[in-house]
């Protein structure tokens, strides 16, 4: 296997070598996964003092940290008043700290070790559309704005002046986020970790992994390592290696396409302030400019093939809906990728049989919170207590029907989309 043909792959600094692993080894610490949040991971390891190995599949940034829409995003799906809710008044604040400081340790990683990887940090823009659109953003600007982070709401004309677009009724600029390239991260984020001691091999994917005296041996097609500590890493792609995991997240697939370098007449009207933009649609749509001002647009399949990679048309037509000054701009990538989704869109940190844990479940929000979940494993190695709850293995039930259930609420979703598009903006702004 290699990197699908994307702008990622065709743009992103070189990565180092990473020989497969061959022969008997030893570490503290073996991370299984080389994207973002085992990356992460292995740098903080190391930082730490502890001897990592990371045993990658493929080579880093393989999986979906280098074939994503590169967003900076604040925040999960959920609002803070149901993480309050969900994980309970005494630990709910610990995990809204950890949230909010996602997109800062991202950008404080990318500065700190001086990453080459594109990364701009104009904010976060969050468009909607009707009831639906407005009831979330304005309870995230009120349940955000409570916490300490000012985020401005603008309406559909306000929008239109920051975004070049009035296709929404309302959106919302978070000042946490940003965008990146996200191969470039990945990449930049093994060069570091290497560099701080990580030994990376690529095209070693682990096969099984035993109880070995009091710790544990990772078994590779070429080779072994003894080690006191397993995490794992491998979200969306997760396969067998270790039993019931990859039943805890559904995996989807989701694709993006990447136009030509837009011209300057488009460049004046169409994101003039370079932010990344997300929408609360239900079957949502991101975009962003890369660093040649190409437009990325991304979002889930047609629905009627959800594997298909060449099932990018609706992403141009909805390109098309949003900036109509697109016509007849050409297209020059596209690529699809998986996302793990869990059943209430929160990640998941667990604790699969004595040191040896996992932490995944991104839901689509991976890069910054990857990046975080990286750290979240490094304090349990570690043995401190990590901000998010440790939790043993949660297999989701009837996980072989989740799929279609996952692509019944996005058609769906689709559906209730379209009447909150046509709602008259002036009802309800
Ligand atoms: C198309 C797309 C667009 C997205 N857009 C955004 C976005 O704009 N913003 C955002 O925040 N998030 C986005 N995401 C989500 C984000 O990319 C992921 O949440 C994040 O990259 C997850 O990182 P990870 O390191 O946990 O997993 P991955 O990057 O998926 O890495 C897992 C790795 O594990 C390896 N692996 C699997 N099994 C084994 C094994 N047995 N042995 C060794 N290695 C193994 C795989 O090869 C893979 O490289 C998007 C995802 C996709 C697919």
């Amino acid at each position: 296997m290699t990197l699908p043909d994307s702008l990622w792959s065709a743009s992103a600094v070189s990565g180092i070598a990473t020989p497969a692993l061959s022969g008997q080894h030893g570490a503290d610490v073996v991370v299984v996964g080389g994207g973002f949040t085992g990356l992460s991971a292995a740098l903080h390891l190391s930082e730490a003092g502890k001897s990592v190995i990371v045993l990658e599949a493929d080579e880093p940034g393989w999986g979906a940290s280098g074939r994503n829409g590169g967003q900076v995003n604040p925040g999960w799906r959920m609002l803070p008043s149901e993480i309050t809710e969900k994980y309970g008044s005494n630990r709910a604040p610990a995990v809204l700290d950890m949230l909010n400081r996602a997109c800062d340790l991202t950008f404080d990683l990318i500065e700190r070790h001086g990453l080459d990887c594109d990364a701009e940090r104009p904010g976060f823009v969050h468009a909607g559309f009707g009831r639906f659109g407005k009831d979330f953003l304005d309870s995230w600007i009120a349940e955000w704005g409570e916490l300490g982070v000012t985020v401005e709401r603008f309406d559909s004309a306000g929008l239109k002046r920051l975004i070049g677009t009035g296709f929404y009724h309302l959106g919302m600029l978070d000042p946490r986020g940003g965008h990146l390239q996200p191969l470039s991260y990945a990449r930049e984020l093994a060069r570091t970790a290497a560099a701080k001691g990580a030994r990376i091999h690529g095209h070693s994917r682990v096969t099984s992994i035993h109880e070995q005296g009091a710790g544990w041996r990772v078994v590779t097609q070429g080779g072994e390592v003894e080690t006191e500590h397993v995490i794992l890493c491998t979200n969306g792609y997760t396969d067998g290696a270790w039993p019931g995991l990859a039943k805890t997240v559904v995996p989807i697939t989701t694709f993006i396409a990447a136009s030509e370098p837009l011209d300057a007449a488009r460049l004046e009207t169409i994101l003039p302030g370079r932010h990344a933009v997300a929408e609360t649609r239900r079957a949502l749509h991101y975009f962003k400019l890369d660093r040649d001002n190409r437009f990325v647009i991304g979002g889930r399949g047609n629905f009627t093939n959800l594997n298909e990679p060449g099932s990018v048309e609706h992403l141009k037509a909805t390109a098309l809906e949003i900036f109509p000054t697109l016509e007849g701009i050409g297209w020059s990538y596209r690529w699809g990728g998986q996302v793990a989704v869990t059943p209430d869109h929160t990640p998941r940190l667990f604790k699969l049989a004595t040191n040896v844990h996992a932490g995944m479940g991104f839901n689509g929000r991976g890069v910054a919170m990857g990046s975080m979940f990286g750290t979240q494993l490094t304090r349990v190695v570690l043995g401190k207590e990590p901000d998010m709850p440790v939790e043993p293995i949660d297999i989701i039930p009837n996980h072989a029907f989740r799929q279609f259930g996952v692509t019944w609420y996005l058609a769906s979703g689709r559906l209730l989309d379209r009447r909150d598009i046509r709602e008259d903006p002036a009802t309800f702004v």
